[in-house]
């Protein structure tokens, strides 16, 4: 049985086939500037060669419409038609409050899509353009959401509320939300299994350091806690948003530099980060390590701020879990960078978190990172969104 993944931004949509009897990737591609001049789709049947197809894409159901082509193509296809591909599952940014699980969608499902166009303004329109390009296509075609905020929803209301007055909840649904939840429940999920810890009981800290960067606390896989808030603004310093911040500094760098919330917030989301604490050199950690390595100050700050900041949000959802059995590591930096791993670790050492360095000398690939005499199991298991989507996807619709 074939699931198909998409996961739809506005202008691109990146898909995935996986069949489900021994999650295996049959193809993958990505559709690139959809609704622009110069749309191209790049397909990958797994062990055959790229087919690239550049044909005008103005919209998605264009582009939904290449890919099917694509995947049933007398040569670089992978299925003889749609008849295989059991569902479709998308990635869905924004749920509000309404839907704490993934859900077969139907036209309730897409109202609630389109009534969080505000919550993710980038993301939400998009994905439903995905959905409904799917079911144009592909008409009785069961399509699944998934969505980013579900994790969340288990979050109690110490942890989601902020403390500004309720009335803004009640009105506007402003809460913590969270986000990279498929990444955390299905990293968080992992870690159980792979470390072979009680699925109802064991607390998790899932550190999903990439680009964009967030961490979690769950407790027998269930959300407590995660550091992204209404937006995924707040929390970690990451590549270009600047995390966690006093709201007042938006006032007094507005009122001095003579501009509006709304440019200070695209500073805060586009230019601020290792990108912005480095005077500039790299949104990229690999950029960054390397200006260190040249000596480069400001770089050095901005890699051990990044760190540092890490380190005491697993302090903090230690303490909220009062104890922590495993941390895993995941995402671009979490599953590569060698380095950081050892350097947040090296915090730890009051929780008797004690890192094998010969076993933490590794990327990518699946592995407990920590000595045998280690209080906590440190761990490393890389992420895969699609997978989870699949899983989900089969889940709802076999
Ligand atoms: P992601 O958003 O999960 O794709 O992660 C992208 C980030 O991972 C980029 O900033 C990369 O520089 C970083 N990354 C990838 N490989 C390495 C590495 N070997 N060392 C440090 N950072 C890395």
């Amino acid at each position: 049985m074939k699931i198909l993944v998409i996961n739809c931004g506005s202008s691109s949509l990146k898909y995935q086939l996986i069949d489900m009897n021994d999650e295996s990737v049959v193809a993958k591609g990505l559709c690139e500037r959809i609704g622009i001049e110069g749309s191209k789709l790049t397909h990958q049947p797994t062990g055959k060669d790229k087919y690239i197809v550049e044909q005008p894409m103005p919209d998605h159901k264009v582009a939904i419409g290449l890919v099917l082509e694509a995947l049933q193509d007398a040569e670089h296809g992978v299925v003889k038609s749609t008849d295989e591909i059991a569902a479709v599952g998308h990635r869905v940014l924004h749920a509000g409050t309404t839907y704490c699980e993934s859900i077969v969608v139907n036209e309730d499902v897409k109202r609630v899509i389109r009534e969080c166009f505000d919550l993710g303004p980038l993301h939400n329109p998009a994905n439903l353009m995905g959905i409904e390009a799917c079911e144009a296509v592909m008409p009785g075609k069961a399509n699944v959401a998934v969505w980013d905020t579900a994790f969340g929803m288990s979050m109690p209301e110490k942890a989601y509320l902020y403390a500004i007055p309720h009335e803004y909840y009640e009105k506007y649904s402003i809460r913590r939300y969270g986000f990279h939840g498929t990444s955390h429940m299905f990293v968080s999920g992992e870690a159980i299994k792979f470390g072979k810890l009680d699925p109802e009981n064991a607390k998790v800290i899932v550190c999903h350091l990439g680009n964009g960067a967030s961490i979690s606390a769950s407790i027998g896989g269930k959300c407590v806690d995660t550091s992204m808030g209404l937006t995924p603004l707040e929390g970690l310093i990451m590549g270009t948003r600047s995390g966690d911040i006093d709201p007042a500094v938006c006032q007094f760098i507005c009122n001095k530099e003579g501009i509006d919330i709304n440019e200070m917030l695209n500073i805060l989301n586009k230019k601020s980060g290792v990108l912005g604490m480095s005077g500039g050199v790299s949104s990229d950690f690999r950029d960054i390590e390397s200006a260190r390595a040249e000596g480069n100050h400001l770089a050095d700050v901005a890699l051990q701020a990044f760190i540092y900041r890490v380190a005491k949000y697993i302090g903090a959802y230690t303490a909220a879990m009062n104890g922590v059995d495993a941390i895993a590591f995941t995402a671009g930096v979490g599953e590569n960078d060698i380095k950081s791993r050892k350097a947040i670790c090296e915090y730890l050492g009051y929780l008797g978190v004690k890192i094998d360095d010969d076993a933490n000398n590794i990327r990518g690939e699946r592995r407990v990172i920590s000595a045998a005499d280690s209080k906590v199991k440190v761990m490393l298991i890389p992420t895969n969104e699609e997978l989870a989507i699949a899983r989900e996807t089969l889940r709802l619709t076999k």
